[in-house]
């Protein structure tokens, strides 16, 4: 099976795996995607489901990895593919002074990014009703797996040992909602302003639109590289459905907030992740991804996956037909465009991991 097919495949149906301790661990809860492995296929790591409750009865299966890592994907016992773990990267074993595990504080994802959640908790969060429904950033506080806030200092010093020991590339930082004015962008300021004193790493900066686009030129002054406002859904009726409390920022502000912050960031370094397989159809979301590469946005477009313990966990994901017909086309449209993801300076979109589109061509 061609390497893309078989991540698109992988990604709709997850794995089912002969031994889960392989790799690096597993991503349970936290804000984003989750309940996913790094698995590399044909040189590519990409995310693939395994905690999920569609992988636990995926037509996949991986065999112990052999002697040189590598591990047979079967199909219904049918030999189709190959794929390798990364392995345990070394910055996870440390702890910082006052003996907090360095892997609470951020974690590798994909191949060579470092991720963070600021801030572990969000206005959105506090009733099951307003809550974006596909979200868990509260599972992983709750079990332990990480901390309310991660300070500047502690950043830093994560953010130093993981370019040191483990080569990684670039830093995506993300945040709970902390309130309804900057939306995230003063923490994010201060993380990326003493990151950036203790190591050059790039920086992709997450949240919500702020009120106030001076917040742009704030970050960018900050270090920030790259900025990601994630619309998720983007037809009203499945925005109210699916993030009642997001919903209430306007798509006009997000789209006004894009040419705002394109201006600061520049062309191709502002993205936004788009969920596909929560309602909107495949036109709703190329039309969307349309008018934002005409502004230099980037639609970093994933396949939905239902996270365990989440309102969504018995939602179908995607079939790999629906994320073929979208990628494929979204692929060709970046291409002409020329906005290209190796061309990220950080972040999801430059990552990849979350999506085949950049075997798609995007
Ligand atoms: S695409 Fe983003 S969320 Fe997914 S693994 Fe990469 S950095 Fe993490």
């Amino acid at each position: 099976m061609p390497a893309s097919q078989l991540i698109t495949e992988l990604q709709s149906f997850g794995i089912r795996l002969a031994d889960p301790r392989a790799g690096a661990p597993s991503r349970r809860g936290g804000a984003g995607p989750s309940d996913h492995k790094a698995v590399t296929i044909d040189g590519r790591t990409v995310m693939v489901p395994v905690h999920t409750a569609s992988a636990y009865e995926s037509p996949y299966t991986a065999s112990r990895p052999d002697v040189r890592g590598l591990s047979v994907v079967e199909r219904d016992g049918v030999a189709v593919g190959r794929i390798a773990f990364p392995r345990q990267p070394r910055f996870h074993a440390l702890q910082t002074l006052d003996g907090i595990p360095y892997s609470k504080i951020a974690v590798l994802h994909g191949a060579d990014v470092l991720a963070t959640t600021v801030l572990q908790t969000c206005i959105r969060y506090q009733s099951r009703a307003r809550t974006c429904q596909f979200c868990s950033i509260g599972q992983s506080l709750a079990a332990g797996r990480t901390i309310a806030r991660k300070t500047p200092e502690q950043l830093a010093e994560v953010a130093r040992a993981a370019v040191l020991l483990d080569g990684v590339k670039h830093m995506v930082m993300t945040t709970g909602t902390p309130n309804a004015t900057d939306r995230g962008a003063a923490i994010l300021c201060e993380s990326a302003f003493a990151v950036k004193q203790a190591v050059d790493l790039p920086i992709q900066a997450q949240c919500e639109p702020p009120d106030d686009d001076a917040w742009f030129r704030r970050m960018k002054a900050a270090g920030v590289d790259a900025l990601g406002m994630h619309l998720e859904a983007v037809t009203p009726e499945v925005r109210a459905r699916i993030m009642p409390g997001k919903a209430s920022v306007p798509l006009e502000r997000y789209f006004s907030a894009f040419e705002a912050s394109v201006a600061v960031f520049g062309r191709g370094q502002v993205s936004t992740y788009i969920l596909a397989g929560l309602g909107d159809g495949r036109d709703a979301i190329l039309g969307i991804s349309e008018k934002l590469i005409a502004m230099g946005v980037y639609p970093f477009v994933v396949p939905f996956v239902p996270i365990s313990g989440t309102p969504l966990e018995d939602h179908p994901a995607p079939s790999p037909g629906f994320m073929r017909d979208l990628l494929a086309p979204l692929g060709a449209m970046l291409r002409a465009a020329n906005l290209r993801s190796a061309d990220i300076k950080a972040g999801c979109g430059k990552c990849g991991a979350c999506s085949s589109l950049s075997a798609y061509g995007g």
